[in-house]
């Protein structure tokens, strides 16, 4: 999941005992969720060889932005933010400039050439090279890895908990995507799909229980296709049975996943859902198009009237299962009729909320090859419009039928806007806003909300003893 609010977050573990670090990095990431986590698995590698963080780049002896490439403007806003750190590198030359993630790996070497300031270039199957580029980078020569992994999960690095609210985690589960999705990057820049050794995310849970974290977000960019096999004859581990294993650590433990593949979800992760009150009832199911005919030109796998099949088979084994969505407004030779179908399936669906962006043709992609991008800017964005107002009227309906409602929450910290209010979500992923009502709650209690009015994105409730 790609979160707007979170573009550009700058992290600063370690900053308890500053004088104890030999140098300071700064790290900045951009993207999905994959991003955050994996700069989180950065801050460790670095943290290991003396380095701490600032949240501050001017007192930073090296400044990495993890990059996205999903979509032209999120190319955009990094090259800008490069430019932002000319002047910084001009007074003080020997602070080094890394590029992580997406962008480093399409890019690859081109990055050096385009942007002289950049020093490192690391793809994201290489942070463990990343000492050796810094040390490369300190003697002036700049340094490169882009080298994509069959193997690589980082399993055995404990990440850094960055920014964190000490209620909530993301554990990622597995890494890359061999779907080739026509208008998607990912495949790309990075690699192939594999799965993480189940037992290595079992123990990254328990630790993560024992520190207290009431909340796990398993990651990956397909976790149904999730599958790992043991050595030795061990039978192999589904995603179902992951799942469970993960909610079997705890009842206290709250269970999530991100991001289900609507062709890989099957009856039995459904069921696991519905047996276990931790897994959360939530679903993240991206349709991207409600054309048949676009969705084949995607590659997508299924159809319109098979994932609408889906979205029923969901609602009859877990009836209080919230859903939400990708959308492609304006992908290559999408007619009116088409984007109808893509309003009538979203109001079919009944999203809860979703995530809406009108197509980016992405350099190197098969729908970059084969087809033409030949909707106008001004269609595109006048029907992902069309998309979000539908969307928007849907978000507003599913929080009405919410009022009255007394829903278990789980309180994650103050709100933003009111220190005297707590902030939290509920199993549906609802963000639930109420007074702290000078009761004894902190952080990671579990508390019942009587819901009172909503807004398009947030319930306001009271507390319930
Ligand atoms: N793996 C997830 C899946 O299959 O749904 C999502 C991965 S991607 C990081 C998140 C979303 O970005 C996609 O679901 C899609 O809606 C959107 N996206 C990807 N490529 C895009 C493009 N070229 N233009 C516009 N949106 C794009
Ligand atoms: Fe991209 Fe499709 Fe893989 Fe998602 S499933 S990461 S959209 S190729």
């Amino acid at each position: 999941m790609h979160n707007e609010i979170r573009q550009g977050e700058a992290y600063a573990p370690f900053a308890i005992e500053p004088e104890k670090y030999k140098r300071h990095f700064y790290i900045e990431s951009y993207g999905c969720q994959m991003n955050f986590s994996d700069s989180e698995i950065v801050a460790s590698i670095l943290n290991k060889e003396g380095f701490g963080a600032t949240r501050n780049y001017e007192e930073a002896d090296l400044i990495f932005l993890n990059t996205c490439s999903i979509r032209e403007k999120a190319e955009q806003t990094v090259r800008k933010r490069l430019t932002e750190f000319k002047k910084l590198k001009q007074a003080k030359p020997s602070t080094l400039v890394g590029v992580l993630g997406c962008m480093a790996e399409r890019l690859k070497s081109k990055f050096l050439e385009e942007e002289k300031l950049v020093d490192i270039v690391i793809g994201p199957d290489a942070y463990r090279t990343l000492p050796q580029l810094i040390n490369d980078a300190d003697g002036g020569q700049k340094g490169i890895n882009v080298l994509l992994s069959r193997e690589e999960t980082y399993a055995d690095i404990a990440p850094v908990r960055l920014n964190s609210n000490g209620v909530t985690a993301f554990v990622s589960i597995m890494r890359g995507c061999n779907n080739m999705c026509s208008f998607c990057v990912v495949p790309f820049t990075r690699g192939r799909e594999r799965s993480r050794d189940a037992e290595s995310i079992l123990n990254e849970c328990r630790d993560l229980i024992s520190m207290g974290y009431k909340e796990v977000t398993l990651l990956g960019q397909n976790v149904d296709s999730y599958y790992y096999t043991p050595p030795g004859d061990l039978k192999p581990v589904t995603f179902a049975m992951l799942l469970e294993m993960v909610a079997l650590l705890s009842p206290d433990l709250r269970v999530r996943f991100s991001t289900s593949h609507p062709k890989d979800i099957t009856d039995e992760v459904l069921h696991t859902i519905a047996r276990y009150e931790n897994i959360c009832k939530y679903i993240h199911l991206p349709l991207q198009s409600g054309s048949t005919r676009v969705l084949q030109m995607m590659n997508r796998n299924y159809t319109r009237e098979w994932y609408m099949a889906k979205v029923d088979r969901i609602r009859e084994i877990i009836p209080e299962c919230g859903i939400s969505a990708d959308l492609i407004a304006g992908f290559c030779t999408e007619t009116e009729d088409d984007h109808h179908d893509t309003l009538a399936l979203i109001n079919y669906a009944r999203y809860d909320m979703s995530y809406m962006f009108f197509y980016s043709e992405r350099p190197g992609t098969l729908a970059e090859r084969r087809y033409n991008d030949d909707v106008p800017l001004i269609v595109k964005k006048r029907r992902l419009q069309e998309i979000v107002d539908a969307q928007n009227n849907l978000s507003k309906e599913s929080n009405f039928n919410d009022l009255g409602k007394t829903l278990k929450v789980l309180i994650e910290g103050p709100s933003k806007r009111n220190i005297d209010e707590w902030m939290g979500r509920t199993s549906q992923n609802k963000v639930v806003v109420f007074p702290k009502q000078d009761k004894n709650h902190s952080p990671g209690d579990y508390v019942h909300v009587r819901i009172k009015y909503s807004t398009q994105a947030t319930l306001i409730g009271k507390l319930i003893d």
